[in-house]
């Protein structure tokens, strides 16, 4: 079958289909998007069982449609905060997102096809049920929504051996094997394993049950300052804490204390040096819970478990064939290198503001319908990587803040940004008149180019 197409974009992950929202709201294109998994919604089909969003669902997912109801919840460890959609329901949302998409008779969405490549007829998709390969021309461009493909437990290769008689699963497995357990082992640094121990932790397994294999401490933002809506005045606390702190660090340890002492940042362990930034966040609840788990192994990454050890990096330790080892060890978010956004005939999908994946695709996909030329495009999207260590923060957070000063001199993308249910900031100027929010605002005004200065002498170029 031969397929003509405007747009060719290859993942119907989240950022894919977030992109193809915005262009096709924007521009009267059409668009064939392509996903080898049977359904829209990339590694939410695969979340395990307890996965919330970590933000909350008010600014996450596509432009046009809400997710959730933005309700404040009254109990459990998010009580006061906005709503976070489970994994079934996130599922369920980018389903709706695709049909509606379809439903424009603009988008053509073919699960089930994987793109093998460039070829003299066009773009080699797969139909993965029959066989059948099919040519796709592309009139205008090639859109990679997998370049930042995330990695997950329930998919990935484990980095590991598992020698025979060692239990291990991965953390997708944990609600219907926990019950078989004497104890526990949970493997990894970040937010799945933190979710895997608080899971234990609430279903009754006591704190010295569970041994956590953390091969780096990691940095958590305190989820309070992630609050949109009528709580947006926390998110521009937490901006300028940010600018403040960066402003003045002389170091990056320096950066780092002064963004712990500021409430900005949390680690597990305030005794322990941590190195792992991942942009994750946990609520005071979640960490108070964590910090109950004592029995932690910091010998570097896991090389084999077997029946009676684990061997890692830089040493072994004892388990045991009754200890449930609990896989959380992949990447999650993937911090590839960064390469132009804009390229010719090709659009590569990733970060541009900190932390904001479905905003960020969405305003490429706003900007590739409203701008002609890709210099100008990438002036106002510049790729910035996803974060992995603490060395990452000064170049994140710097560019994203002159990327951003870039868009205010824009009218367009301005009005866009302002107007996105996708920006975290969008209830600002209905708060502007609060007191906290204008000495928020004023605070990070008054810092935030010392910043961008300050932060250069930590390696970050000066583009
Ligand atoms: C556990 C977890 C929780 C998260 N929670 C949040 C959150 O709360 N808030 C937030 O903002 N971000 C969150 N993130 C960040 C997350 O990365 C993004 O939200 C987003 O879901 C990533 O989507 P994606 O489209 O980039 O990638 P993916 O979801 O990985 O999708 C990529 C898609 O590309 C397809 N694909 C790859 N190669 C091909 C090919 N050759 N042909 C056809 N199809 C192909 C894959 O099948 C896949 O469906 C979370 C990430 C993880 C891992």
């Amino acid at each position: 079958m031969l397929v003509n197409t405007d747009y060719l974009v290859v993942g119907a992950g989240a950022t894919g289909l977030a992109f193809v929202d915005a262009l096709a709201a924007a521009a009267d294109v059409e668009v064939t998007l392509v996903d080898r998994q049977p359904a829209p919604g990339g590694h939410w089909l695969h979340a395990y069982p307890f996965l919330r969003l970590h933000t909350p669902s008010a600014y996450y997912g596509v432009n046009s449609l809400a997710l959730g109801v933005d309700r404040i919840d009254q109990a459990g460890e998010n009580a006061g905060y906005y709503e976070r959609a489970t994994g079934s329901e996130v599922r369920e949302y980018f389903a709706e997102a695709a049909a509606r998409l379809a439903q424009t008779g603009r988008v053509r969405l073919l699960t089930g096809h994987e793109h093998l490549g460039g070829g003299s007829n066009g773009e080699h998709v797969k139909d993965l049920s029959t066989g059948e390969l099919h040519d796709v021309v592309v009139r205008r461009k090639i859109v990679d929504a997998r370049y930042l493909e995330t990695s997950i437990p329930a998919t990935h290769a484990r980095p590991f051996d598992v020698a025979p008689g060692a239990r291990v699963i991965p953390v997708n497995d944990l609600p219907q094997t926990a019950g078989s357990a004497p104890s526990y082992a949970v493997l990894g640094a970040g937010k799945t394993a933190a979710d895997a121990c608080i899971w234990l932790l609430d279903n009754g397994v006591e704190p010295d049950r569970i041994r956590w294999i953390r091969p780096r401490d990691a940095w958590f933002y305190d989820r309070r300052h992630f609050q949109p809506l009528e709580q947006v005045g926390a998110i521009m606390e937490g901006l300028s804490l940010d600018a403040e702190a960066g402003a003045s660090a002389a170091s990056i340890d320096d950066l780092f204390e002064r963004l712990e002492a500021a409430g900005r940042l949390v680690r597990i362990d305030p005794s322990r040096p941590a190195t792992m930034y991942r942009g994750t966040m946990l609520s005071a609840r979640e960490l108070e819970a964590v910090r109950q788990i004592e029995d932690v192994v910091r010998l570097g990454r896991v090389r084999r478990i077997e029946a009676g050890r684990i061997v890692l990096e830089r040493g072994e330790t004892e388990t045991g064939p009754d200890v449930l080892h609990v896989d959380c060890t992949a990447l999650g978010l993937n911090n590839a290198p960064a390469t132009a956004i804009f390229q010719p005939g090709r659009i590569v999908l990733q970060q541009v503001r900190f932390l904001s994946p479905t905003f960020n695709a969405a305003l490429v996909g706003f900007v590739e319908a409203s701008r002609d030329d890709d210099a100008d495009k990438n002036r106002l999207c510049p790729p910035d990587p996803y974060p992995s260590t603490i060395e990452d923060w000064p170049r994140m957070m710097s560019r994203t803040w002159r990327t951003e000063g870039r868009w205010l001199s824009e009218p367009d993308v301005s009005a866009w940004v302002a107007a996105s249910r996708l920006n975290l900031l969008q209830a600002l100027p209905d708060h502007a008149a609060e007191p906290s929010v204008q000495s928020a605002v004023k605070r990070f005004l008054t810092h935030v180019n010392a910043a961008i200065e300050r932060l250069k002498q930590f390696g970050e170029p000066s583009n």
